[in-house]
């Protein structure tokens, strides 16, 4: 580890073509440093619109525009200082740049907080008024009656403060949680490979399961729940504290649990959530097929809950530089279109993108970007077939916010969440479905097969799983029902039982997985990976089979509308089953092909 950070170049040695050109966004540092005192000076101009939301149609509007102008400046230089700060994070210039864009940031939000509560205020009839009045008011209607629509859940002012005021006492449970998690946790030292004792972490735990030397695996998979055991009293009332802040705060707002509370800030109906559990169930056998599979390659008598992540296809030895991973993104996206292959030339050739590592650089890869800026890309290149699949995705993310902010208005072009990974899930469909046409390598095409296969089974088959676990957790608390460890990890052993069939061995230290997912803090947050995977994967045999007409209308709809009316553009029905059905016929026909491929 310490040996390759000492290779990696510095930031100032990377050839300019594989940087990023930010220069798109200010010119120079001083023009952002400039653009950050403006703001800070001129933000008070928003306060001088306070109360002025009832006098008139127009006062309305410039109110709404002058805030929307604020929050639009303040997003693009926040992506600058962002972006020049993760290129190398141990510059202290940027380090401090961002610091204080936070802070700016955080001045703009309370400059600009009056005007949800002082909307909200004003009565419904009047505000319809001002609404078919001013027709250049009525461009905003979707975003304003997305405020509007959680009227009814308003509490009275003093009742709002109250809330307000205590938000950070809501979150004690998260934050004990997260301290506990990352910092007062030890864990033991183990064996790796060379049979070297190592310190096990959090870091590591990941890459140490994937090894192909099952005791390596073991080990630090005994090693992991041994602590989680010893702290699982801990761990569930720090878990149920929080469960029972979801139902308090949904109980008192008037909605009908935790779970529509969550789901109404998009208006997602429950049945998307429903169907989704209901159909997973209903393919769960694919799941025991893929674990019977594993345990023939693997050749292992028992399939331990440790033996899931290490990879069943030898990894390609082929060499995937940029160069040519740049050709095979441009083919493999060509049948999008024209108009979308030749945006991702110029995302290339204008330097869009930060390709390779160097010291300080952020790890991982994203898309970044705002309505004027280019959709930049962070990359860590690494010459290998996941760094293609990792361009494509990311290339996915950046032509959907592209197509989102040439055709929507800047208050319309972000999307949401919910629809988020859906562009770059698609993407990597497309990208799978290109290579197994165009390779005949039977080991290429088995790496190229399990990738699916693996993605799928840790997206749609593992989130679902933690999506039930989350609403059980809050059903049992809002029914006033025990929530100790022991009904946790009775519960999540359970559910693995189901989930992974009779082929795998459920040891037992599995009932504690639940003690270390931080999304079980994040309010019904899990499913929307298993929604989003599934419909990537509907939507790419769509383009397939029938052309990305209606795909493209999707990426340019931003946010014009609610997710689930966005996503039907593209022909897809979240809150029906066929999606999801589409979705595992393909993960079938992988299957079988990956079966065929290696069991011959
Ligand atoms: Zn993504």
């Amino acid at each position: 580890m310490k040996e390759e950070s000492i290779k990696l170049p510095l930031r100032e040695e990377i050839p300019e073509k594989l940087t990023w050109d930010l220069t798109l966004i200010f010119k120079n540092d001083g023009e952002c440093e400039k653009e950050l005192k403006n703001i800070d000076t001129q933000i008070a101009e928003v306060a001088t619109y306070k109360g002025l939301l009832s006098k008139s149609d127009s006062a309305f509007l410039e109110a709404l525009k002058t805030i929307l102008k604020f929050e639009r400046r303040m997003e693009r230089l926040f992506v600058y200082a962002n972006l020049k700060n993760d290129q190398d994070t141990s510059n202290k210039y940027y380090q401090g740049l961002i610091a204080r864009a936070r802070q700016l940031y955080a001045k703009v939000g309370a400059s600009v907080s009056w005007f949800e509560p002082e909307l909200l205020e004003l009565p419904a009839d009047r505000l319809e008024e001002y609404l078919v009045q001013n027709t250049e008011l009525a461009k905003y209607r979707h975003l304003i009656e997305k405020i509007t629509s959680q009227r009814k859940h308003i509490l009275s002012m003093k009742e709002e403060e109250l809330l307000a005021g205590a938000t950070d006492i809501f979150s004690t449970a998260e934050n004990f949680f997260g301290v506990l998690n990352n910092s007062d946790l030890k864990f033991p030292e183990v064996r790796d490979a060379q049979n070297n004792l190592i310190q096990l972490s959090h870091g590591n735990y990941g890459k140490l399961l994937e090894n192909p030397q099952r005791s390596v695996r073991q080990a630090a998979f005994e090693g992991m729940y041994h602590v989680y055991q010893q702290f699982q009293s801990t761990f569930a009332l720090s878990l149920s504290s929080h469960v029972h802040t979801h139902n308090f705060l949904a109980q008192k707002r008037h909605y009908t649990d935790a779970r529509s509370a969550s789901l109404a800030k998009n208006e997602i109906p429950v049945s998307v959530y429903d169907t989704l559990v209901e159909r997973v169930h209903h393919h769960l056998s694919l799941l025991h097929r893929y674990v019977a599979l594993r345990k023939k390659i693997l050749k292992i008598d028992q399939v331990h809950m440790y033996d899931l992540y290490t990879p069943i296809t030898k990894v390609p030895s082929k060499i995937y530089s940029y160069e040519e991973s740049q050709k095979i993104a441009v083919k493999a996206l060509n049948i999008l279109g024209d108009d979308y292959t030749a945006k991702v030339k110029e995302a290339f050739k204008s330097r869009w993108i930060d390709v390779v590592e160097n010291k300080g650089k952020r790890s991982g890869a994203y898309s970044s970007g705002m309505y004027d800026t280019a959709p930049y890309i962070l990359l860590n290149w690494q010459n290998n077939l996941e760094s293609l699949f990792t361009l494509v995705h990311e290339m996915g993310h950046s032509m959907h916010s592209y197509a989102s902010n040439t055709n929507q208005d800047y208050h319309y072009s972000d999307y949401s969440i919910f629809v988020a990974e859906i562009a770059s899930t698609t993407n990597e469909n497309l990208l799978t479905q290109y290579l197994l046409d165009n390779t005949s390598d039977p080991q290429l095409k088995a790496y190229i097969l399990n990738h699916y296969l693996d993605g799928f089974k840790g997206t749609v088959f593992r989130q679902t799983q933690f999506a039930e676990f989350e609403q059980w957790i809050h059903e049992q608390d809002a029914g006033q029902k025990a929530l100790t460890a022991k009904e946790m990890n009775e519960y999540y052993m359970s559910l693995n039982e189901h989930y992974y069939g009779s082929d795998i061995f459920n040891d037992p230290e599995i009932a504690f997985e639940w003690e270390r997912i931080p999304h079980f803090y994040y309010d019904f947050y899990v499913y929307q990976y298993a929604t989003g995977f599934a419909a990537a994967s509907a939507l790419a045999q769509k383009i397939i089979t029938q052309g990305p007409k209606d795909y493209l209308a999707f990426l340019r709809a931003g946010s014009s509308d609610f997710p689930i009316e966005i996503i039907k553009k593209a022909g897809v029905d979240m809150t029906k089953e066929a999606y999801l059905d589409s979705a595992f016929d393909l993960f079938e026909k992988r299957l079988s092909e990956l079966e065929a491929l290696v069991l011959n």
